[in-house]
């Protein structure tokens, strides 16, 4: 393993610098990090070819030997996290203390899934004819391809990469065009720890959607694993009916987070810290919409403003820093537009001020008198921008909550324990955080319902979107 950083495609075991290659820059100060091979259509071929070629073997060596593999491999990012972590926080621009979570986080799903693949259990049914046994074996799908956003380069790829390789798959892997060198760094790590040739294979590229459609097109994917917007995961959910591939999609967000009139609201004024501001709000989870039952929403409005007036905006490397840079300009214009249509709405600024385009770190601001007339009540902000609405009454809350297309978490804080149970099970989301700002961890299910995608990972059950039951009916006599 080098300490330099790997700009090369990982192809069938080998480094390919390609003909082209695309810059990868510190969304800070735009500086050049590096240059990366703009891996083409042959390349593509070349890696699904050698995922197609190895998967036989891979999915027939021992369950346990797999995982071992996994296991080393995340223990291997462990020991190198400071390393992982500043690459991260220079191509992603994360605050360091971030970045060196998402890499033990990412880390925890190689670990978790590791232990699982010794644990890929099929079934014996009672069948009504003596004669008969029916048993129900679990397969490796195939070769997978996996594509990834740029908001936690690391994470989003071992979640399904752990769970894939578990299951007997081979992975072909696409990372987004702003965060390519977490990915290859990873791929720098498989090939030190022995994870053969063309299990995993990692394609770059500056012009994602094409290769990236390009990948899934391919007839030997049998499996397409993709984070990332809505509206490119329902273009690809239409494109895999052609050869009626299997897609997990994990999608975009618009989190409620409503805060009921019996919260402990030092307990909801820091989990809202947690929900809205990692990565400076670029999550999928992060909570989009406060809704605020009226008797407490002033109080609860003015301690918001004082914890949030103490964060520290700047350059991910400083480790004071609590909120970095957005990871490019049009994400300035987005959340510009979202305030300003919100302040031309009648919202009222209660801290910060609209950004003015000039830099990417934008300064947290709170928005209160927030209507569904708003842009940003829709729209996922992607941004530190808190936007509180009152409501009054536990079921309008749930209402308000509900009003959106999207379905992938839901927060909410009180203290009554069958209001927890009632709202908890009232709100529309594959996800529930009840007094609890943060809710993705590896044994858990991770994923959303309605436009916020299908299928989950993380938790045993995020082996099964690898794997085909196969059901034997043997006639004994
Ligand atoms: P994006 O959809 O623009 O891109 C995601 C990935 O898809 C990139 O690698 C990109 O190159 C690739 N891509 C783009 N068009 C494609 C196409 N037509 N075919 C194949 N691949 C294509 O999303 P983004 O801006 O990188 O990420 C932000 C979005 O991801 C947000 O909506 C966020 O909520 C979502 N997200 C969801 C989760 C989750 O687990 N639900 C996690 C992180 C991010």
């Amino acid at each position: 393993m080098s300490e330099t950083i790997k700009g090369d495609a990982f192809v069938d075991g080998r480094w390919l610098p390609g003909t082209a290659r695309f810059p990868v820059k510190d969304p800070f100060d735009d500086t050049l990090i590096a240059e990366v091979t703009d891996a083409d259509e042959a390349m593509v071929d070349a890696a699904v070819a050698a995922a197609a070629r190895v998967f036989p073997t891979w999915k027939r060596r021992p369950a346990p030997e797999r995982g071992k593999l996994l296991g080393q491999l995340g223990a291997r990012m462990l020991s190198e996290e400071r390393r992982l972590a500043e690459l991260c926080t220079r191509e992603n621009g994360k605050p360091i203390k971030e970045a060196i979570a998402e890499v033990r986080y990412a880390a925890s799903f190689l670990t978790w899934f590791g232990a699982e693949a010794s644990r890929i259990y099929g079934e014996t049914i009672p069948a009504s004819n003596p004669d008969q046994r029916l048993t129900v074996v679990r397969e490796a799908i195939g070769p997978v391809a996996v594509i990834t956003p740029w908001n936690f380069p690391y994470a989003m790829l071992t979640r399904k990469l752990g769970a894939a390789l578990a299951a007997g798959c081979t992975v072909v892997a696409k990372p987004a065009e702003a965060t390519p060198l977490g990915t290859l760094a990873l791929a720098d790590l498989a090939e030190d720890v022995g994870l053969p040739a063309g299990v995993f294979n990692v394609v770059p590229s500056s012009h994602g959607g094409k290769l990236g459609g390009y990948l899934l097109s391919r007839p030997q994917i049998r499996k397409i694993s993709f984070t990332g917007s809505t509206e490119v995961g329902q273009q690809i959910m239409k494109n895999a009916a052609a050869d009626l591939k299997r897609v997990s999609l994990e999608l975009g967000g618009n989190a409620p987070f409503i805060v009921l009139a019996d919260a402990d609201l030092d307990a909801a004024v820091a989990g809202a810290l947690v929900a809205k501001f990692r990565n400076s709000g670029q999550t999928c989870v992060a909570a989009n919409r406060f809704i605020v039952e009226a008797p407490i929403a002033d109080a609860f409005a003015e301690k918001l403003c004082a914890a949030v007036g103490k964060l520290v905006v700047g350059r991910g490397s400083d480790s004071a820093t609590d909120i970095g840079p957005v990871i490019d300009n049009s994400a300035v214009e987005k959340i510009a537009g979202l305030v300003d249509d919100a302040v031309k709405r009648g919202a009222t600024v209660l801290l910060g001020a609209p950004p003015d385009g000039k830099t990417r770190l934008i300064h947290p601001i709170v928005l209160a008198g927030i209507t569904p007339e708003m842009a940003l009540w829709r729209t996922e902000i992607f941004g530190p921008v808190i936007a509180l609405r009152t409501a009054a009454s536990e079921a309008e809350a749930i209402a308000q909550a509900n009003d959106t297309e999207f379905g992938l978490v839901a927060y909410v804080y009180t203290r009554d324990g069958a209001r927890q149970q009632r709202v908890a099970e009232a709100l529309e989301a594959g996800m529930v955080g009840v007094n609890e700002g943060l809710v993705s961890t590896a044994q858990a299910p991770f994923g959303g319902i309605k436009h916020s995608g299908l299928g989950r990972e993380g938790s045993r059950h995020g082996i099964d979107d690898y794997t085909n039951l196969k059901y034997i009916a043997t006639r004994i006599g």
